[in-house]
């Protein structure tokens, strides 16, 4: 999901294990975020990039709060989001394409282009049983979100990197305590 993806890269904070500051990250945004069918790499700027990540602070704040199990609040500032970025369903034809659905107004400028239907997915999340599935990742160092897609919803990590994390710290303290504090 484009969210994750975005909360993830523009937010600070730590990263599997490491402190994570998102900053000089215009060129990998500009790599990242194609535009749908396309490799031609965007021309997005520095302004463009900061307009992204406050949206991308906003977003995280809807993972946090279903994970603090504030699904109300979660909800709320999803319908803010939808209403400033003026999400909305449009099927539009541009640069020799088929036609094809967006989530933003065509004239929404590049960072409100990502953020609508970003807001849009959440809000497809948070109206679906499954809304419990917005996570923040849980190993030691790391904040990153995601969002469970596993079949019985036991998700706690960011990436399999944080699960490896912390299974082998388990380890660890397994095999000092069971060799007692001489060993
Ligand atoms: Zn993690």
């Amino acid at each position: 999901m484009s969210a994750v993806r975005v909360v993830n890269l523009l937010t600070p904070g730590y990263a599997r294990g490491r402190q994570y500051d998102a900053a000089d990250i215009t060129g990998q945004v500009r790599a990242d975020l194609l535009p749908r069918g396309s490799n031609r790499v965007p021309d997005v700027s520095d302004t463009d990039v900061e307009e992204l990540r406050e949206y991308a602070l906003r977003l995280r704040q809807v993972f946090v709060a279903v994970d603090d199990g504030r699904v109300d609040d979660a909800c709320e500032y999803v319908n803010t989001l939808l209403r400033e970025t003026r999400a909305a369903p449009v099927l539009t034809r541009h640069d020799h394409e088929p036609w094809h659905l967006h989530f933003h107004a065509i004239d929404a400028a590049w960072a409100t282009s990502w953020a609508a239907p970003m807001a849009t997915a959440l809000a497809v999340v948070l109206g679906n049983p499954m809304f419990e599935r917005l996570g923040v990742c849980t190993a030691p160092s790391c904040d990153r979100v995601f969002v469970d897609t596993s079949r019985n919803g036991a998700r706690r990590f960011c990436s399999t990197a944080c699960q490896n994390r912390v299974k082998a710290a388990a380890f660890r303290a397994r095999q000092r305590s069971s060799t007692g504090p001489t060993g």
